[in-house]
Protein backbone atom coordinates (compact mmCIF):
# COMPACT_ATOMS: atom_id res chain seq x y z
CA UNK A 1 0.00 0.00 0.00
CA UNK A 2 1.34 3.67 -1.18
CA UNK A 3 -0.12 6.41 1.60
CA UNK A 4 0.00 9.39 -0.25
CA UNK A 5 -2.97 11.25 2.04
CA UNK A 6 -0.26 12.73 4.58
CA UNK A 7 -2.46 16.13 4.72
CA UNK A 8 -5.56 13.82 6.25
CA UNK A 9 -3.44 12.08 8.79
CA UNK A 10 0.00 10.26 9.58
CA UNK A 11 1.77 7.19 10.59
CA UNK A 12 2.80 8.04 14.04
CA UNK A 13 6.44 7.93 14.76
CA UNK A 14 7.77 4.29 16.82
CA UNK A 15 9.12 7.11 19.49
CA UNK A 16 5.57 8.60 20.05
CA UNK A 17 4.24 5.27 20.35
CA UNK A 18 6.42 4.10 22.92
CA UNK A 19 6.52 7.62 24.67
CA UNK A 20 2.74 6.71 24.95
CA UNK A 21 2.73 3.38 26.29
CA UNK A 22 5.16 3.77 29.25
CA UNK A 23 2.23 6.56 30.27
CA UNK A 24 -0.68 4.37 29.82
CA UNK A 25 0.93 1.15 31.22
CA UNK A 26 2.57 3.22 33.70
CA UNK A 27 2.06 6.23 34.88
CA UNK A 28 -2.16 6.44 34.42
CA UNK A 29 -2.61 8.76 37.22
CA UNK A 30 -4.73 11.72 36.96
CA UNK A 31 -2.45 14.81 36.76
CA UNK A 32 -5.25 16.24 39.18
CA UNK A 33 -4.35 14.20 42.22
CA UNK A 34 -3.06 15.08 45.13
CA UNK A 35 -0.78 12.86 45.78
CA UNK A 36 2.71 12.52 44.58
CA UNK A 37 2.14 10.51 41.48
CA UNK A 38 -0.50 13.26 40.29
CA UNK A 39 1.50 16.03 41.10
CA UNK A 40 4.51 14.54 39.31
CA UNK A 41 1.99 14.08 35.84
CA UNK A 42 0.90 17.96 36.35
CA UNK A 43 4.36 19.11 36.22
CA UNK A 44 5.10 16.46 33.16
CA UNK A 45 2.41 18.39 31.73
CA UNK A 46 3.85 21.53 32.42
CA UNK A 47 6.89 20.74 30.95
CA UNK A 48 6.19 19.02 28.02
CA UNK A 49 4.05 22.52 27.40
CA UNK A 50 7.24 24.58 28.25
CA UNK A 51 9.03 22.51 25.75
CA UNK A 52 6.15 23.00 22.96
CA UNK A 53 6.31 26.80 23.59
CA UNK A 54 9.72 26.64 22.55
CA UNK A 55 9.87 24.13 20.00
CA UNK A 56 6.72 26.65 18.26
CA UNK A 57 9.37 29.78 18.46
CA UNK A 58 7.81 31.15 22.00
CA UNK A 59 8.98 32.86 24.76
CA UNK A 60 8.95 31.25 28.28
CA UNK A 61 5.75 34.33 28.76
CA UNK A 62 3.84 32.83 26.46
CA UNK A 63 1.29 30.19 27.19
CA UNK A 64 -0.14 27.42 25.12
CA UNK A 65 -2.98 25.18 26.12
CA UNK A 66 -3.99 21.47 25.33
CA UNK A 67 -7.10 20.82 23.44
CA UNK A 68 -8.78 17.29 21.75
CA UNK A 69 -7.13 18.53 18.28
CA UNK A 70 -7.00 21.23 16.31
CA UNK A 71 -10.30 21.43 15.61
CA UNK A 72 -11.06 22.32 19.04
CA UNK A 73 -7.90 24.77 19.05
CA UNK A 74 -9.41 26.50 16.35
CA UNK A 75 -12.59 27.03 18.18
CA UNK A 76 -11.36 27.84 21.34
CA UNK A 77 -9.19 30.59 19.41
CA UNK A 78 -12.36 32.64 18.00
CA UNK A 79 -14.24 31.92 20.61
CA UNK A 80 -12.31 32.59 22.98
CA UNK A 81 -10.73 36.01 21.47
CA UNK A 82 -14.17 37.08 20.07
CA UNK A 83 -16.34 39.95 22.31
CA UNK A 84 -20.07 40.15 21.65
CA UNK A 85 -19.31 43.67 19.99
CA UNK A 86 -16.05 42.51 18.33
CA UNK A 87 -15.65 41.51 14.82
CA UNK A 88 -14.24 38.10 13.39
CA UNK A 89 -12.64 38.33 9.84
CA UNK A 90 -11.61 35.06 8.21
CA UNK A 91 -10.47 34.12 4.83
CA UNK A 92 -12.67 31.90 2.24
CA UNK A 93 -9.20 29.26 2.24
CA UNK A 94 -9.89 28.39 6.27
CA UNK A 95 -10.53 24.37 7.14
CA UNK A 96 -14.07 23.54 8.52
CA UNK A 97 -12.92 24.13 11.85
CA UNK A 98 -12.46 27.87 11.53
CA UNK A 99 -14.81 28.62 8.20
CA UNK A 100 -17.96 26.75 9.84
CA UNK A 101 -17.35 28.13 12.96
CA UNK A 102 -17.69 31.87 11.54
CA UNK A 103 -20.38 30.75 9.95
CA UNK A 104 -22.27 29.77 13.13
CA UNK A 105 -20.95 32.84 14.92
CA UNK A 106 -22.74 34.84 12.06
CA UNK A 107 -25.84 32.82 12.91
CA UNK A 108 -25.20 34.28 16.70
CA UNK A 109 -25.46 37.60 15.89
CA UNK A 110 -21.54 38.07 15.95
CA UNK A 111 -20.28 39.98 12.97
CA UNK A 112 -18.35 38.13 10.81
CA UNK A 113 -16.78 38.85 7.34
CA UNK A 114 -14.72 36.73 4.97
CA UNK A 115 -11.96 37.35 2.47
CA UNK A 116 -11.87 36.52 -0.55
CA UNK A 117 -9.08 34.43 -2.19
CA UNK A 118 -6.62 35.52 -5.37
CA UNK A 119 -6.31 33.22 -8.31
CA UNK A 120 -3.22 32.05 -6.80
CA UNK A 121 -5.13 30.80 -3.63
CA UNK A 122 -3.65 33.04 -1.40
CA UNK A 123 -6.00 35.58 0.73
CA UNK A 124 -6.42 38.74 -0.99
CA UNK A 125 -4.49 41.77 0.54
CA UNK A 126 -6.92 44.35 -0.75
CA UNK A 127 -10.24 42.48 0.14
CA UNK A 128 -8.47 42.02 3.26
CA UNK A 129 -7.62 45.49 4.46
CA UNK A 130 -10.51 46.94 2.97
CA UNK A 131 -12.47 44.91 5.65
CA UNK A 132 -10.39 45.37 8.52
CA UNK A 133 -12.17 48.17 9.61
CA UNK A 134 -13.86 47.13 13.04
CA UNK A 135 -12.44 44.26 13.30
CA UNK A 136 -10.93 42.82 16.81
CA UNK A 137 -10.05 38.87 15.55
CA UNK A 138 -8.75 37.70 12.23
CA UNK A 139 -8.40 34.41 11.88
CA UNK A 140 -5.49 33.15 8.48
CA UNK A 141 -4.59 29.79 7.68
CA UNK A 142 -0.68 29.61 7.50
CA UNK A 143 -0.60 26.65 4.64
CA UNK A 144 -4.43 25.55 3.16
CA UNK A 145 -4.46 21.61 3.76
CA UNK A 146 -6.56 21.77 0.34
CA UNK A 147 -4.26 23.55 -2.29
CA UNK A 148 -0.91 23.99 -0.08
CA UNK A 149 -0.67 27.31 -0.62
CA UNK A 150 1.09 29.28 2.22
CA UNK A 151 -0.03 32.48 2.98
CA UNK A 152 3.06 35.43 4.36
CA UNK A 153 1.40 35.30 7.41
CA UNK A 154 4.66 37.54 8.40
CA UNK A 155 3.51 40.16 6.29
CA UNK A 156 0.15 39.98 6.74
CA UNK A 157 0.38 39.90 10.79
CA UNK A 158 2.86 43.28 10.40
CA UNK A 159 0.19 45.12 8.41
CA UNK A 160 -3.05 44.17 10.42
CA UNK A 161 -1.04 45.47 13.08
CA UNK A 162 -0.04 48.64 11.63
CA UNK A 163 -3.54 49.36 10.93
CA UNK A 164 -4.53 48.59 14.55
CA UNK A 165 -2.06 46.62 17.07
CA UNK A 166 -5.09 45.65 19.08
CA UNK A 167 -6.62 43.62 16.58
CA UNK A 168 -5.74 39.55 17.72
CA UNK A 169 -4.57 37.50 14.85
CA UNK A 170 -5.22 33.73 14.81
CA UNK A 171 -3.27 31.10 12.26
CA UNK A 172 -4.06 28.01 11.66
CA UNK A 173 -0.76 26.31 11.71
CA UNK A 174 -1.71 22.34 11.49
CA UNK A 175 -0.01 22.17 8.20
CA UNK A 176 2.73 24.11 8.70
CA UNK A 177 4.29 23.13 11.84
CA UNK A 178 6.90 20.47 11.01
CA UNK A 179 6.89 21.07 7.48
CA UNK A 180 7.58 24.93 6.72
CA UNK A 181 9.23 27.58 8.78
CA UNK A 182 6.30 28.29 11.48
CA UNK A 183 7.94 30.47 14.23
CA UNK A 184 5.19 32.37 16.17
CA UNK A 185 7.34 34.94 16.94
CA UNK A 186 9.05 35.44 13.84
CA UNK A 187 5.08 35.01 12.72
CA UNK A 188 3.75 38.21 15.30
CA UNK A 189 0.58 35.54 15.54
CA UNK A 190 -1.08 35.70 18.69
CA UNK A 191 -3.19 32.68 18.36
CA UNK A 192 -1.76 29.70 16.56
CA UNK A 193 -3.14 26.11 16.03
CA UNK A 194 -1.38 23.08 15.67
CA UNK A 195 -2.55 19.16 15.67
CA UNK A 196 -0.39 16.16 17.07
CA UNK A 197 -2.25 13.93 14.25
CA UNK A 198 -0.74 15.61 10.81
CA UNK A 199 3.03 15.10 12.35
CA UNK A 200 3.71 11.75 13.31
CA UNK A 201 1.60 11.63 16.59
CA UNK A 202 -1.81 10.56 18.25
CA UNK A 203 -5.17 11.68 16.92
CA UNK A 204 -7.28 13.62 19.21
CA UNK A 205 -4.66 15.85 20.81
CA UNK A 206 -3.65 19.14 19.32
CA UNK A 207 -2.77 22.86 21.20
CA UNK A 208 -3.33 26.23 21.11
CA UNK A 209 -0.33 28.50 21.25
CA UNK A 210 -1.49 31.78 23.13
CA UNK A 211 0.75 34.87 22.88
CA UNK A 212 2.00 36.69 26.61
CA UNK A 213 -0.97 39.81 27.09
CA UNK A 214 -3.64 38.18 25.27
CA UNK A 215 -6.41 37.55 26.78
CA UNK A 216 -9.21 34.25 26.12
CA UNK A 217 -12.40 33.28 27.78
CA UNK A 218 -12.84 29.52 29.19
CA UNK A 219 -13.91 27.23 26.46
CA UNK A 220 -15.31 24.51 28.62
CA UNK A 221 -16.09 25.18 31.92
CA UNK A 222 -15.51 22.45 35.00
CA UNK A 223 -12.72 21.86 36.53
CA UNK A 224 -9.70 24.00 36.99
CA UNK A 225 -7.44 22.27 34.14
CA UNK A 226 -5.45 23.85 31.47
CA UNK A 227 -5.36 27.61 34.03
CA UNK A 228 -9.18 27.32 34.05
CA UNK A 229 -9.64 27.86 30.11
CA UNK A 230 -10.04 24.03 29.10
CA UNK A 231 -11.51 22.09 31.50
CA UNK A 232 -11.85 18.10 31.61
CA UNK A 233 -8.60 15.79 32.99
CA UNK A 234 -5.76 16.13 30.53
CA UNK A 235 -4.86 13.73 27.71
CA UNK A 236 -1.43 12.92 29.28
CA UNK A 237 -0.50 10.25 26.82
CA UNK A 238 -1.39 12.30 24.01
CA UNK A 239 0.21 15.32 25.26
CA UNK A 240 3.37 13.52 25.65
CA UNK A 241 2.66 12.17 21.98
CA UNK A 242 2.52 15.45 20.72
CA UNK A 243 5.48 16.95 22.01
CA UNK A 244 7.42 13.97 21.31
CA UNK A 245 6.23 13.93 17.69
CA UNK A 246 7.23 17.43 17.43
CA UNK A 247 10.21 16.52 18.64
CA UNK A 248 11.29 13.92 16.24
CA UNK A 249 9.46 15.29 13.11
CA UNK A 250 11.41 19.07 13.66
CA UNK A 251 13.97 17.71 14.35
CA UNK A 252 14.09 16.26 10.10
CA UNK A 253 12.87 19.03 9.43
CA UNK A 254 15.16 20.49 6.95
CA UNK A 255 15.69 16.92 5.38
CA UNK A 256 12.07 16.30 5.28
CA UNK A 257 11.82 19.35 3.28
CA UNK A 258 14.33 18.71 0.80
CA UNK A 259 13.08 15.37 0.24
CA UNK A 260 9.07 16.49 -0.30
CA UNK A 261 10.42 18.97 -2.72
CA UNK A 262 12.45 16.72 -4.70
CA UNK A 263 9.19 13.77 -4.83
CA UNK A 264 7.16 16.98 -5.79
CA UNK A 265 9.84 17.54 -8.35
CA UNK A 266 9.82 14.38 -9.54
CA UNK A 267 5.91 13.87 -9.69
CA UNK A 268 4.94 17.08 -10.99
CA UNK A 269 7.47 16.45 -13.81
CA UNK A 270 6.43 12.71 -14.66
CA UNK A 271 2.61 14.34 -14.40
CA UNK A 272 2.95 17.43 -16.75
CA UNK A 273 3.94 14.57 -19.66
CA UNK A 274 0.75 13.39 -19.37
CA UNK A 275 -2.21 15.18 -21.24
CA UNK A 276 -5.73 14.01 -19.44
CA UNK A 277 -3.77 15.66 -16.49
CA UNK A 278 -4.01 19.32 -15.31
CA UNK A 279 -1.79 20.19 -12.56
CA UNK A 280 -3.63 23.00 -10.41
CA UNK A 281 -0.44 23.39 -7.48
CA UNK A 282 1.41 26.52 -8.26
CA UNK A 283 4.71 27.97 -7.62
CA UNK A 284 5.44 28.39 -3.78
CA UNK A 285 3.07 26.12 -2.49
CA UNK A 286 4.28 23.52 0.14
CA UNK A 287 6.21 20.93 -1.55
CA UNK A 288 3.95 18.41 1.06
CA UNK A 289 0.75 18.60 -1.13
CA UNK A 290 0.14 18.15 -5.11
CA UNK A 291 -3.51 19.23 -6.70
CA UNK A 292 -4.62 17.86 -9.95
CA UNK A 293 -7.56 17.72 -11.99
CA UNK A 294 -8.33 14.74 -14.41
CA UNK A 295 -11.14 16.63 -16.42
CA UNK A 296 -14.70 14.22 -16.88
CA UNK A 297 -13.23 12.27 -14.21
CA UNK A 298 -15.03 12.89 -10.92
CA UNK A 299 -12.41 13.08 -8.03
CA UNK A 300 -14.23 10.16 -6.10
CA UNK A 301 -13.99 7.77 -9.02
CA UNK A 302 -10.69 8.35 -9.46
CA UNK A 303 -9.72 7.84 -5.63
CA UNK A 304 -11.46 4.47 -5.74
CA UNK A 305 -9.52 3.30 -8.94
CA UNK A 306 -6.18 4.52 -7.34
CA UNK A 307 -7.44 2.25 -4.17
CA UNK A 308 -7.91 -0.57 -6.01
CA UNK A 309 -4.46 -0.51 -7.34
CA UNK A 310 -3.37 -0.04 -3.83
CA UNK A 311 -2.91 4.13 -3.22
CA UNK A 312 -4.47 6.10 -0.64
CA UNK A 313 -4.88 9.38 -1.92
CA UNK A 314 -7.47 12.59 -0.87
CA UNK A 315 -9.98 14.61 -2.19
CA UNK A 316 -9.63 17.98 -0.76
CA UNK A 317 -10.11 18.11 2.99
CA UNK A 318 -10.62 14.97 4.48
CA UNK A 319 -12.60 16.20 7.44
CA UNK A 320 -15.39 17.45 4.96
CA UNK A 321 -14.52 14.90 2.09
CA UNK A 322 -17.69 13.14 2.41
CA UNK A 323 -19.80 16.67 1.70
CA UNK A 324 -18.85 17.84 -1.50
CA UNK A 325 -17.24 21.21 -0.37
CA UNK A 326 -15.72 23.21 -3.57
CA UNK A 327 -15.76 26.54 -1.61
CA UNK A 328 -11.23 26.90 -1.64
CA UNK A 329 -10.90 25.75 -5.05
CA UNK A 330 -13.91 27.82 -6.44
CA UNK A 331 -12.86 31.02 -4.08
CA UNK A 332 -9.77 30.50 -6.70
CA UNK A 333 -11.59 31.00 -9.66
CA UNK A 334 -11.53 27.04 -10.77
CA UNK A 335 -13.88 25.95 -13.29
CA UNK A 336 -16.58 23.41 -11.65
CA UNK A 337 -14.31 21.05 -14.54
CA UNK A 338 -11.73 21.08 -12.67
CA UNK A 339 -13.22 21.67 -9.22
CA UNK A 340 -15.03 18.19 -9.47
CA UNK A 341 -12.20 16.54 -11.09
CA UNK A 342 -9.38 17.64 -8.27
CA UNK A 343 -7.63 15.55 -6.07
CA UNK A 344 -5.15 15.78 -3.53
CA UNK A 345 -1.66 14.21 -3.22
CA UNK A 346 -0.28 14.69 0.15
CA UNK A 347 3.39 13.89 1.56
CA UNK A 348 5.38 12.89 4.38
CA UNK A 349 8.83 11.95 4.75
CA UNK A 350 7.87 8.04 4.66
CA UNK A 351 7.24 8.85 0.76
CA UNK A 352 10.00 7.59 -1.96
CA UNK A 353 10.81 8.35 -5.62
CA UNK A 354 10.06 4.97 -6.46
CA UNK A 355 6.49 5.61 -5.05
CA UNK A 356 6.11 8.67 -6.96
CA UNK A 357 6.75 6.77 -10.20
CA UNK A 358 4.04 3.84 -9.03
CA UNK A 359 1.29 6.26 -8.09
CA UNK A 360 1.98 8.22 -12.07
CA UNK A 361 2.20 4.51 -13.69
CA UNK A 362 -0.90 3.39 -12.07
CA UNK A 363 -2.85 6.96 -12.30
CA UNK A 364 -1.87 6.27 -16.06
CA UNK A 365 -3.15 2.92 -16.24
CA UNK A 366 -6.75 3.78 -14.42
CA UNK A 367 -6.83 6.84 -16.48
CA UNK A 368 -6.68 5.46 -19.67
CA UNK A 369 -8.53 2.44 -18.92
CA UNK A 370 -11.32 4.46 -17.65
CA UNK A 371 -11.74 6.60 -21.06
CA UNK A 372 -11.66 3.33 -22.95
CA UNK A 373 -14.46 2.03 -20.92
CA UNK A 374 -16.94 5.51 -21.41
CA UNK A 375 -15.67 5.67 -25.32
N1 LIG B 1 -6.90 22.66 10.33
C1 LIG B 1 -6.32 22.13 9.24
C2 LIG B 1 -5.60 23.04 8.29
C3 LIG B 1 -6.38 20.76 9.01
O1 LIG B 1 -5.79 20.25 7.92
C4 LIG B 1 -7.07 19.94 9.93
C5 LIG B 1 -7.21 18.44 9.68
N2 LIG B 1 -7.86 18.14 8.47
C6 LIG B 1 -7.65 20.53 11.06
C7 LIG B 1 -7.54 21.90 11.22
C8 LIG B 1 -8.39 19.71 12.09
O2 LIG B 1 -7.47 18.97 12.85
P1 LIG B 1 -7.93 17.87 13.91
O3 LIG B 1 -8.12 16.61 13.13
O4 LIG B 1 -6.76 17.78 14.87
O5 LIG B 1 -9.16 18.34 14.57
Amino acid sequence: MIFLDNASTTKMHPEVIAEMNEINSINYYNPSSLYKQGVSLSTLIDNKRKELISMLGGASSDSLVFTSGATEANNFALRGALKKNGKLLVSKAEHPSVYNLAKQLQLEGYNVDFVNLAQNGLVDEQDLFNKLEGTTVVSLIHVCNETGAINDIKTLVKKIKSYNKNIIVHSDGVQAFGKVASNVTSLGVDLYTISAHKIHGPKGVGALFVKNGVKLKPFIYGGEQENNLRAGTQNVSGICGLTEAAKVTLSHLEESYHNAVALKTHLVGRLSEFSRVVLTTQEGYSPYIITLSVPKLKSEILLHLLEEKGILIGNGSACSSKHSDNRILSSMGLSNELVNSSVRISLSFHNTIAEMNEFVDALKAVVNEYFNKIK
